[in-house]
């Protein structure tokens, strides 16, 4: 532990990195890294406590600033490094259950219908467990086709979503119930988990992180003073959208409890490949099968575009791989600039399926062929007479 890394290099960002920056790349190494997924991996275990550490100060204004400043220094944690569990005050948002359930946890790659869910992680602490709580950001994952990211379209999803208990108002409590300390934690709110020397903090599984329980939990909602409740919601997806791309339903998130306001919705979405185009950003491209014949003659030839066809005029002696612009031919802008453009290779395809008078005309064809028809064969037929004359004369020495 002598030379410690930088706190930026660690998690892989810029000095310049924004705090949702940070925390999502905070997020991916955790779950890399986690002891969990990586059982008997010291290796592993020493990354995941430098990450933790480095998220730990990155994460705090006020110890980034003095980091920033200060370096290694100015953040110490005493000589031993890195110090996890006998002081909790330095910590504030790693809450590693909340990671985890996020990634791992509720429905992630089951789920079934045309979306899973991946999303809910905010931290779960309040500051005062009898007030009012934002709901949790949600985030669904919905595929779509192609041409609905081409030319947007509307979707309707059905998801569940938590919402405020009806029964006890989001309270979590049975009438006249009240809230006491919770002595699995002594109202910390937090325990120390794993073994040896390694221990990782964790959020107080029986009171989720508040310090304190109630006295007789709701029974509708077990406490939670959430239930969940289908939702049905129109979704607008917009022309020019690509593959990643994030749509934010603002308020249609988790529901907030005690009079909070609900969570975000952000759906994320993943865009199927197309039979004919391809992209990039908002470029497309396609791929044109021509006749070589045609394309020796020069003739027109039809490109598929989002306005329709296009008839392109190909001059004679137009080569296999050709590539053709047109231009505003692409992807819509989202932001209502220009589209981008579509690129059309022209892809000689080998007459197939012949019947006897095509046959015929090209083998009345192929008898007129000379020299200069096919310049290239020519050209080759040239070099390789050259390379047999030199191996013959190298072979009698
Ligand atoms: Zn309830
Ligand atoms: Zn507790």
């Amino acid at each position: 532990m002598a030379d410690k890394r930088d706190y930026y290099e660690v998690l892989g960002v810029a000095k310049t990195a924004t705090a949702d920056e940070i925390k999502s790349a905070y997020r991916k190494l955790a779950m890399k890294y986690h002891p969990d997924r990586n059982p008997d991996n010291p290796e592993a275990k020493e990354k995941f406590t430098e990450v933790s550490e480095a998220y730990e100060v990155l994460s705090n204004p006020e110890k980034r600033q003095r980091y920033d400043q200060f370096g290694h220094q100015g953040v110490n944690f005493g000589p031993g490094g890195f110090d996890f569990g006998r002081d909790f005050s330095h910590f504030q948002d790693v809450d590693l259950n909340d990671i985890l359930s996020s990634f791992f946890g509720g429905g992630m790659g089951g789920g079934g219908g045309f979306g899973d869910f991946f999303g809910g992680g905010r931290s779960r602490r309040a500051a005062d467990p009898n007030g009012p709580r934002r709901g949790d950001d949600m985030t669904f994952r919905l595929d779509i086709d192609f041409d609905e990211a081409l030319f947007g379209s509307e979707r309707t999803i059905d998801l569940t979503l938590p919402s405020q208990c009806p029964a006890c108002k989001g309270t979590g409590a049975e009438k006249g119930s009240q809230r006491v300390t919770c002595r699995t934690c002594n109202g910390r709110g937090v325990v120390i988990g794993g073994g040896g020397f390694f221990q990782v903090r964790q959020t107080c599984p029986t009171c989720g992180g508040e310090g304190s329980v109630i006295e007789h939990p709701c029974r509708t909602c077990r406490g939670t003073g959430h239930v969940s409740t289908p939702q049905h919601i129109a979704l607008k997806i917009p022309a020019g959208v690509d593959d990643g791309s994030r749509l934010r339903l603002a308020g249609k998130g988790g529901g907030g409890i005690r009079g909070g306001e609900n969570g975000d919705l952000y759906v994320q979405l993943g865009v199927r490949e197309s039979d004919i185009f391809a992209r990039e950003g908002q470029e497309l491209f396609v791929d044109v099968p021509v006749s070589p014949i045609l394309a020796a003659l020069g003739g027109e030839v039809e490109i598929p575009t989002p306005d329709g066809a296009a008839q392109l005029k190909i001059p004679a002696g137009t080569p296999n791989g050709k590539l053709f612009r047109l231009r505003g031919k692409g992807v819509p802008s989202l932001r209502g600039g220009s589209p981008g453009d579509l690129t059309a290779r022209i892809v000689f395809e080998v007459p197939a399926n012949l019947d006897r008078r095509q046959r015929e005309a090209l083998a009345n064809f192929q008898k007129l062929v000379s020299g200069g028809t096919f310049p290239e064969a020519q050209s080759f037929q040239n070099k390789t007479k050259i390379f047999y004359a030199h191996r013959d004369k190298l072979r009698k020495k």
